[in-house]
């Protein structure tokens, strides 16, 4: 049976949540939230069969549990948190029951609309990406694999409206923009409640890539996000894209900077002597297999480029550089 989590915020609102297994491994939370006028769906799932039948499964126990007026045919509106495909690959299952208009920021929009270009321009980013941090032709074919896994159940998804920080959405929700994780990524203020979709998890530091693949991801972009919404007055209580509530989304936000200081004061550290990024992940994730390598590297490359724009790390092999198309870069500490 589907656990169902109800939760009443300040302004009366009810905002209910349940687990949906995005991919093996991968459990997403999707938030349906009542005001006895709207039903507001955020976030649907991966689109992967699993995933589905449990975005179904939740619905109809949040029925049968709390609300009988509840369904996926009931929503009036759908908010997506941000562009990864564990948050918004169940639309095309969605439209099957609802034409609720859909919600994105507008950094994330074509990546739902205009699914299958951008595919072919990330993994070329990608790939040129793997290429620099010193990955083996070899594995660079097994990683671009593992990259594409469970992307080809989602087609394009028109979008019908932009959720825009300036102006609060639907019921007067509250959106902020956080860059970071994802280039559209948002939090939404709902009256005491935030929805932190993956900028702010309760357990794990949320992943980062270097936005030399992708514009406004990275991690000076996600640090600046984080002073955002620590900024906001009036959290009550966090809730995520992944695991368990936040009941102190500021306590939260100062220990997962503290990880990343950490990181980056361990990147320092290694690079005592030239290495690349394949070398730095190897020594700072030790040996990981299949999709956790792609995001070994990625998280490595987001910190060495978050040192190397602010001269903390120098590139050490700059004749090779020069000399070559696809250089390897070797950093060292400055
Ligand atoms: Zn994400
Ligand atoms: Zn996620």
């Amino acid at each position: 049976m589907t656990s169902i989590q109800k939760f009443t915020t300040s302004g009366g609102r009810i905002i209910y949540s349940f687990p949906v297994r995005a991919f093996p491994g991968l459990v997403n939370n999707v938030y349906l939230i009542s005001d006895g006028d709207q039903l507001i769906l955020v976030d649907c799932g991966s689109g992967y069969d699993k995933a589905n039948d449990d975005l179904l499964a939740g619905v109809t126990a949040v029925a049968e549990q709390h609300d009988h007026t509840i369904s996926l045919t009931a929503v009036s509106t759908i908010l997506i948190t941000h562009g990864h495909i564990d948050h918004y690959g169940g639309l095309p299952f969605v439209r099957q029951f609802t034409n609720a208009p859909i919600g994105i920021h507008i950094l994330d929009r074509r990546v739902l609309s205009n699914f299958e270009e951008r595919i072919v321009f990330a993994a070329s980013r990608l790939d040129i990406f793997l290429e620099r941090a010193g990955v083996a032709d070899k594995h660079r074919a097994g990683l671009m694999a593992a990259y594409h896994f469970g992307k080809n159940f989602y087609r394009s998804t028109p979008i019908q409206f932009l959720l825009d920080e300036d102006e609060p959405t639907v019921g007067g929700i509250r959106v902020y923009h956080v860059p970071g994780h994802c280039p559209g990524m948002v939090c939404l203020h709902v009256d005491d409640i935030m929805l932190t979709a993956d900028h702010v998890l309760a357990r794990i530091t949320p992943h980062q890539a270097p936005e030399s693949i992708t514009h406004n991801m990275g991690l000076g972009h996600y640090l600046a996000s984080l002073k955002k919404i620590e900024r906001v007055d009036n959290i009550r209580l966090g809730l995520g894209g992944h695991q368990d509530p936040i009941e102190d989304v500021y306590g939260r936000i100062a220990a997962i900077r503290q990880s990343h200081d950490d990181r980056l004061q361990k990147v320092l550290d290694i690079c005592c002597a030239p290495k690349s990024i394949a070398a730095i992940s190897r020594e700072l994730f030790g040996n990981v297999e299949s999709y956790h390598v792609l995001l070994a590297l990625e998280e490595t490359g987001a910190h060495v480029e978050y040192l190397y724009q602010r001269g903390e790390l120098i590139a050490a092999n700059l004749d090779e550089i020069a000399g070559q198309r696809h250089p390897i870069v070797q950093y060292l500490r400055a």
